[in-house]
């Protein structure tokens, strides 16, 4: 076929710019739209004790049941709530539902998962103290999960938030860990509570001999620093055994439960997972 100018090619990738742009304010607007409708919901995901089997701990996970997964997931609408700044909205309503739902249990905790932007905040933790107040949710049953994508981009105030929200009571967590660089040197500059281990690494475990290496070395690591490990995206029986083995403190996956509504969860607490 015929030679692409270079003037071409630079049109065709403008087009293809602006089709993406467009098809971002389309999600922005039907966002802004399902959050004045009440569309988005929250649901969770147990957290298992390694050594107890029980359910000790909930992920809560936002939800938009006309946008299912697949289709539109969190990973791809919450990264367009960011770019636009939705996220703020959006973010603080499922820390409020969050801390709404969970609050008659008192034996679960409960982890949230914040995004950049709004970790990014100045007055982030101020945000959570009157979410905390406003719901009389024990700010030690919970636990807020950032990436390693914002403490790497400004570990000042990184550091700062960290110790505020430790201040208030409430712990911190590193989300999608084995994803990124990883690396010893900012674990042991930021005072995390509990590691989580990635499914892409953890879910390895039972036909990769080098996860599984890898697995037990992080455990090893987070133990020096004092730190807890939650292995996530369990997904299968053997997974689950190596894991244990491995020391992580907590299991999270498919083979003990998908993400839930609450009612769903408070169903399924007392079960024991042998
Ligand atoms: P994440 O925080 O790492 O959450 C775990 C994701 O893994 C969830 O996907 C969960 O449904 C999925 N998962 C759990 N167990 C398994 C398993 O055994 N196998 C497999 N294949 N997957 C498993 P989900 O709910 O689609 O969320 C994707 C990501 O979107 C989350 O990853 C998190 O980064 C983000 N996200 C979800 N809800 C929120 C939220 O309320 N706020 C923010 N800022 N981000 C959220
Ligand atoms: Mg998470
Ligand atoms: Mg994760
Ligand atoms: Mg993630």
């Amino acid at each position: 076929h015929s030679k692409i100018t270079g003037k071409g090619r630079v049109t065709q990738y403008d087009a293809a710019l602006n089709s993406v742009r467009e098809q971002q304010l389309a999600i922005e607007n039907e966002i802004r739209s399902g959050m004045e409708r009440d569309e988005f919901e929250v649901w969770y995901q147990p957290i298992i004790d390694a050594r107890s089997q029980k359910m000790t701990s909930v992920e809560a996970l936002v939800r938009w049941p006309r946008r299912p997964a697949g289709e539109l997931g969190p990973d791809a609408f919450i990264s367009i709530a960011e770019t636009s700044g939705l996220i703020y909205a959006l973010g603080q309503f499922v820390l409020r539902r969050a801390c709404q739902d969970l609050e008659p249990f008192s034996d679960l905790k409960l982890s949230v998962n914040i995004s950049p932007a709004q970790f990014r905040d100045p007055e982030f933790e101020e945000k959570v103290a009157r979410v905390i107040e406003m719901t009389r949710f024990p700010a030690n049953r919970l636990q807020l999960e950032v990436t390693e994508t914002y403490v790497l981009e400004n570990p000042e105030r990184a550091r700062a938030a960290i110790s505020n929200l430790k201040a208030l009571g409430t712990a911190v967590a590193l989300d999608d860990f084995g994803t990124g660089y990883s690396s010893i040197g900012y674990l042991r500059r930021f005072n995390f509570d509990t590691i989580k281990i990635d499914k892409s690494l953890a879910g390895l475990v039972d036909n990769d001999e080098q996860a599984a290496a890898l697995v037990s070395g992080t455990v090893r690591i987070a133990s020096a620093l004092g730190m807890a490990v939650v292995a996530e995206g369990v997904e299968n029986e053997k997974q689950m055994k190596l894991l244990r083995l491995a020391g992580c403190d907590q299991l999270q996956g498919f083979w003990f439960s998908q993400p839930m509504p609450i009612e769903a969860i408070i169903e399924l607490r007392k079960v024991r997972y042998v």
